[in-house]
């Protein structure tokens, strides 16, 4: 057994809640009088939203407290210690330098430096932990910034393990970036795309076809077309399913019609990952147990889901045997 897999989990949005309360405090950002408890109540999202702006004021806190190098080692350190704690052994996290510098303006090197300080402090105290970052590019924060994330991305390549776009698919459709991600595909990086989680199997399909995407970043709406499911299928695209981030958001309200059990039994290679911790209190236990007991997954697939997931990893050098989930 070599512990959980975890390939889908957003680092700017993974700050554990003591820490972001402290921090959120000490801005002045949360009253003082608010106790832990108080501020779970007040802050996690553990049902399906009702408007956008609750969920995008959420967001908004983690770059207005991860202001300082210092903060973003400690969070990142934190976000690992957590993963570990949950049972996770192979660990991708990924984060957007835009978004978690919009608010600070820090250099965006020095947020690579500090977040990596983090991970390395962690695999220090935890040897067993496989630990890597992928660099994403924020659609919401408009051309320039997919562009400069992606030179940056290039410029650091050998420090991240692979290249996401994420942010609002509808609004900002993957076709526009087939052009600015060519260098990214040209280079050989490993690419996972956000798709099919508010747009449709067209999102989907531009990822594959325009972006190199050899997984993608939920991709629950690939259902919808039977030709796409046999492509992911024969292709061996990998879907990062995220169920507790999916009902939140309102992407797909049922665990019981989750599409995940389906992915599986038809031969797409598929996982469970947390999405944003920080937001939606959930751990990778909290979504093995949905799959389990409300999708009705059994213990043999989920174990098996997890082998997939570490197959496909973008980290280098892990072993992948039959048993090695
Ligand atoms: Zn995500």
């Amino acid at each position: 057994m070599t512990g959980f897999t975890e390939l889908h989990r957003h680092l700017d949005v993974s700050v554990r809640l003591s820490t972001l309360l402290e921090l959120a405090q000490e801005r002045g950002l949360v009253p003082l009088s608010d106790s832990l408890p108080e501020f779970r109540q007040k802050f996690i999202l553990n049902e399906p939203m009702r408007d956008l702006a609750t969920v995008l004021a959420n967001f908004s806190l983690f770059p207005q407290v991860l202001d300082r190098p210092e903060v973003l080692e400690r969070a990142a350190f934190e976000a690992c210690e957590d993963a570990y704690q949950e049972g996770t052994r192979t660990l991708e996290f990924r984060y957007s330098p835009g978004f978690v510098t919009s608010h600070s303006k820090l250099p965006w090197i020095d947020t690579l430096d500090a977040f990596e300080a983090g991970l390395l402090r962690a695999k220090g105290l935890y040897p067993d932990l496989s630990v890597g970052l992928i660099c994403i590019g924020s659609r919401d924060l408009g051309i320039d910034s997919i562009a400069e994330s992606v030179d940056f991305f290039l410029k650091h390549q050998t420090r991240f393990i692979g290249m996401d776009l994420a942010g609002d698919e509808a609004e900002y459709p993957n076709r526009l970036y087939g052009e600015i991600m060519k260098p990214v595909v040209q280079a050989g990086a490993s690419i996972t795309i956000h798709a099919g989680e508010a747009s449709g199997p067209d999102s989907v399909w531009a990822a594959i076809e325009y972006l190199g995407a050899t997984r993608i970043g939920h991709g629950i709406r690939s259902i919808e077309d039977s030709q796409l499911l046999t492509v992911l299928r024969d292709r061996q695209i990998f879907l990062e399913n995220c169920p507790i981030s999916n009902r939140v958001t309102s992407a797909w309200l049922d665990y019981a019609t989750h599409p995940f059990k389906t992915f599986l039994d038809f031969g797409i290679p598929v996982s469970l990952n947390t999405d944003d911790p920080g937001i939606f209190g959930n751990t990778l236990n909290d979504e093995i147990g949905i799959a389990r007991e409300v999708m009705g997954v059994s213990d043999a697939n989920i174990r098996k889901s997890f082998h997939l997931a570490r197959k496909h990893s973008f980290l280098k050098g892990l072993t992948v045997d039959e048993y090695g989930n």
